[in-house]
Order: structure tokens, then sequence, then C-alpha cells
């Protein structure tokens, strides 16, 4: 089976990761801080919380925001399920914006009518999530614009778009937002098996991040509403989770990083020819926008009959997925009240999506058996 993502993996990474076991320590040791630095340095950011995964990331730039009862958060239904449940463990409600039909990503003309609306009934999101669909940047400077318009905070889910830049800039520097957010489990641009990153330009907020990942507990006398008892002394001030990465995670990470641009540019090969070998096949291919560098997750088509092309495809050994099944329409948010037809651009894209593989180490014989058997099952 080809699959439809996948990791690529060294003899140095996997030497990475045995130093580290045979080292003095196992988690949160000196290797996260030298590999939050290494991605700080190499997006743009001053500061870098790595933890356990995006998800984690997600959660805590939720409550360093202040997200809590009462209060709303958007996103988009085309996302993984992370995107929206992280308002959720915040007991916050959450809505969603329908996404632009041929980016795939968060219509900003569907936000500005969205927040015209809430504001005039005083219910303003507290956060919105663009999610970067696929690993190409949304509209940053208009959902950027909006933000400071209308006083609400952005985490962006860059889970798929480290390596992205929009208008010259990489994504991850937080230009026009407040917290960035990276994946990198392994079907993702580069991995620590599970972990993720949380990126900010602000101290303040940075040191919440780094708080919150660990209990809320902190040995820093600055931090502090007492006085020190002696050495040993710590003090909880607030409620944290464990959301630390471990060493052999930071250590895999910080092997893959320099692999970065050179893995993005080999997705952007195969998205090529991609692009080039379906323009005769009656598939609709992904559109990637002037300003801006995806870092290419993903290479969603659109077909009829999905299904039975889907089905065909696996048949012939291609990992074939779909990505994404609209969040407002599982089970558990339509317990929350939500239904099918609210978000009908998602929908219709759900309807008709196949992620065709993608990932650095995909060979062009690989490449070669999967247009085949797409032409077979386009048949
Ligand atoms: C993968 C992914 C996540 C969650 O990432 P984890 O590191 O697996 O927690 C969140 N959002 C999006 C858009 C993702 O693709």
């Amino acid at each position: 089976m080809i699959p439809y993502g996948r990791q690529t993996i060294s003899d140095e990474d996997i030497a990475a990761v045995t130093a580290v076991l045979r080292s003095d320590f196992l988690t949160q040791g000196p290797v996260v801080p030298r590999f939050e630095e290494a991605v700080a340095a190499k997006v743009g950011a001053r500061f870098a919380v790595a933890v356990n995964s995006a998800t984690s990331a997600l959660h805590l730039a939720c409550l360093a925001l202040g997200v809590g009862h009462g209060d709303v958060v958007w996103t988009v239904p085309n996302s993984f399920v992370a995107s929206a449940n992280c308002a959720l463990y915040c007991e916050a409600d959450v809505d969603f914006v329908d996404i632009d039909p041929h980016t795939y990503n968060m219509d900003v003309q569907a936000l500005a009518a969205k927040c015209a609306e809430a504001a005039s009934r005083g219910q303003l999101p507290k956060v919105v999530i663009p999610v970067h669909f696929a690993g190409q940047p949304c509209d940053m400077a208009a959902i950027g614009a909006l933000a400071k318009q209308y006083g609400f905070k952005i985490i962006e889910d860059a889970s798929h778009a480290i390596g992205a830049s929009y208008q010259g800039n990489a994504i991850g520097d937080c230009r026009h937002s407040d917290v960035v957010v990276f994946s990198f489990h392994p079907v993702k641009i580069i991995t620590t098996a599970e972990g993720g990153l949380a990126l900010c330009n602000d101290a303040k907020l940075a040191s919440k991040l780094a708080l919150l990942r660990s209990h809320g507990v902190t040995r820093d006398s600055q931090l502090m509403t007492g006085t020190s008892d002696g050495p040993w002394y710590y003090e909880q001030v607030d409620l944290g989770l464990n959301y630390r990465m471990t060493e052999m995670q930071a250590a895999l990470g910080l092997s893959q990083l320099p692999h970065l641009d050179a893995w993005v540019s080999r997705r952007h090969h195969i998205a090529s020819c991609y692009h080039s070998e379906l323009s005769d096949l009656p598939v609709m291919r992904p559109v990637q926008r002037q300003d801006r560098h995806s870092a290419l997750h993903l290479y969603p088509i659109q077909v009829d009959n999905r299904r039975q092309v889907f089905e065909a495809l696996r048949a012939a050994g291609i990992g074939v997925n779909v990505h994404y099944i609209p969040i407002h329409t599982q089970p558990f948010y339509q317990a929350r009240g939500f239904r099918p037809g609210q978000f009908p651009v998602s929908e219709a894209y759900y309807s008709r999506a196949i992620s065709l593989p993608l990932y650095s180490a995909m060979t062009d014989t690989q490449q070669d058996q999967v247009l085949s058997a797409l032409r077979g099952a386009l048949q």
C-alpha cells in the first residue's frame, strides 16, 4: 500500500534519538529548549513552547488567551476535529465559518459577514482559528485586519504548514496572529512521532503557555505569589496539565528540521507532476494562490463518484484518504445542535474529495503507480 502520507526517518534521526536514551534526561531536559529555539529561529518567532501534540498546543493556546465558559471560538468545518475540540476543553462554545470553494481555507467574506452579524448581537468570538488546509496559508492579512476591527484573537492551526510562507514571510512568525501551532505527527511535514509546538511573540503569553504545559507549577520566583520556603520550593499558581514533550521527541524533531525546505521542495515537485498529469482527467485539482507558498501537506482532488474512485484506488493498493469530514456533521457536534446543510461549501467539497499520496520520500515510480491506478479508477 502506498500511503497518503508518511514520515522519512534517517540513520541520523535514529542516532539522535538513541543518544538521548543514553543521556541523563528522558523528558524535558536540554534538548527540548534547543528544539524550541531552532523552530523559532527557522520561522522567525520570538518564543516557542514544545508540547506532546498539536492538540495540546491548541488547548494551551486557548487557555493562555483566556478562553473559558461563556466565550465563543470560531474555526472551519474542513479540519481535523482537534481544531474545534480545543475550545470545548476550555468550556467555551464553538461555531464555524465556511470555506472558500477554491482554496478550501476559511472564506474571508464569510468571516467578515459573520463578524458583522455577531457584533450586532454582541456575540463576537474571543478567538478565531484559521486552518492552513493542505499546507496553503489562509489569507492572514485579511483575517488579521478583521481581528483588529472586531477585537478577537487569532490562533493559526498550522498543523499542515511548517515550511509554508505567506507574502514572503514564514508561517509561524505570528505576524498576523497571537499564536501559531505546528503538528509533528508522522504524516505531517516533519515529525517527532507525537508532538506539537506553539509559537508567539509575546513574552507573557509564552511564559503562560510554558506554565500551563507543566501543571501550572513554577520554580521561577518572579511567577510566585509567596516567598520561597527553600531551594526545594515550587508553587502551583494556575491549573495546568502535563503536556510536556520528551527529549527523544525533541531530538527527532531537531534532527528532522534541517531537511524541512528540501522536503517541502520535493512535495512541490510531486504536486507539480500531479498537476500536469491530471490536466486531461475529469478531476478538479487544488488551486495555489500566487502570494503564498504551500507546505503541501496534502494533494486533495475532487471527483464525481468519489466513493467508487476511492474504493478502486484502495483496491489497487493506493492508500488514499479523505480530508475532512466536516466537523459540524460529526455525531458529537450534531448532539450539540449542529446540522448537515449549515456549511454547504465544506460539505460539497467533502462529498467529492480524495487526498492522493504525497510525502517527501515518495518515489517517481510510486507516483506513476498512483497515476495509473487513478486513470483506471476514473474509467
Ligand atoms: C494533525 C492535526 C491536528 C492535531 O495534531 P496532533 O499533533 O495529532 O495533535 C490539528 N489540526 C489539524 C488541522 C491537523 O491536521
